[in-house]
């Protein structure tokens, strides 16, 4: 690589000053992965975020800032079409010659079906069930939804890691000279991702049988890495308003499954929550957020965002 002490002052002058020491212009669509796309290129350079925090990703319009970050990027990491249908059109319009990434489409990808329904029971408490043959009634009625996967899954940090990989591939092929950062930052971060993951699934072993109902159905990927699952969810994975229908059987759900808590979410409509639990016991004062809101943006966001769910899953916690 040349350094400017080597050029003289004409050639100085000519140049681009820095040009090839500029780092790749990167967008990532959610704050989480923005922090995972930040961690790989750490030294290198800074990702730009679309979705600002506090917003839902299921609807969003782009500010006019977060326009001009899609049409000056060379990659865009983002999660999906299932998660931000909306994006589609300003990546063909706005991105269009940059190398899109689509995490749920990468063959490493852990993905979850969608879960239809607003009870999500089953095995998990096979312990109350009458032993009767496994029942096995949810194939076969799935709705139609355009992808086959429920989005969340920045959710588990196991597809933290394999994204983590990947960043680093797509970003040595753009910006070779910076190859071996990319592929060291993804390996410490990796490494702390399992340190992470066991001490995550110890915290979890301690939280065994509670029965908490979450806001919008986003956290498959977080239970299931940690064997705690939710009895319900008010709202679908699409985050779209339950119908009265939905809201009475998570009612029913409470006292059948004594559920003990329910998570209100920052981007949505806390009173929906009060609402459906008014003159039950069920503690509605936590706040489980999948893309944790008010989590300062950057490397550490995502780790701390997994810590919280953790956190919040505590306050559940049996008091015995
Ligand atoms: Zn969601």
């Amino acid at each position: 690589m040349v350094r400017p002490a080597l050029l003289t002052g004409l050639t100085l002058c000519l140049l681009p000053v820095y040009s090839w020491a500029t780092p790749p212009r990167v967008v990532a669509d959610i704050a989480p992965l923005h922090s995972i796309v930040a961690q790989v290129m750490s030294g290198v350079g800074h990702p730009d975020l679309l979705v600002q925090p506090g917003a839902s990703p299921h609807s969003y319009s782009l500010r006019p800032s977060e326009a001009e970050a899609l049409a000056q990027a060379e990659v865009v990491f983002w999660i999906s079409e299932d998660l931000s249908p909306w994006l589609e059109s300003p990546l063909e319009n706005l991105a269009g010659s940059a190398q899109k990434v689509q995490m749920l489409e990468l063959s490493a990808t852990i993905g979850h079906p969608f879960r239809e329904g607003a009870t999500f029971e089953s095995h998990s408490h096979a312990d109350e069930d009458h032993n009767e043959e496994h029942e096995e009634h949810d194939d076969g009625h799935d709705e139609h939804h355009h992808g086959e996967h429920d989005p969340h899954a920045w959710l588990d940090p196991v597809n933290g890691k394999a994204w983590a990989d990947e960043i680093a591939r797509v970003l040595s092929r753009v910006d070779p000279s910076n190859a071996e950062t990319y592929l060291q930052n993804a390996q410490a971060f990796q490494d702390s991702l399992d340190k992470l993951t066991v001490s995550l699934s110890e915290r979890a072993d301690r939280l065994e049988g509670i029965r908490f109902i979450v806001f919008h159905d986003a956290y498959q990927y977080f239970e299931r890495r940690f064997n705690l699952q939710a009895a319900g969810a008010i709202a679908l994975s699409d985050a779209s308003d339950p119908s009265p229908a939905r809201i009475r059987e998570i009612q029913t759900l409470v006292s059948e499954l004594g559920v003990t808590c329910a998570f209100t979410e920052p981007q949505y409509n806390p009173g929906l929550v009060d609402t459906v639990f008014e003159g039950s016991k069920v503690n509605t004062i936590g706040v489980m957020d999948p893309l944790g809101a008010d989590i300062k943006i950057g490397t550490g966001h995502y780790t701390e965002l997994l810590n919280r769910l953790m956190a919040s899953l505590e306050l559940c916690r049996p008091q015995s």
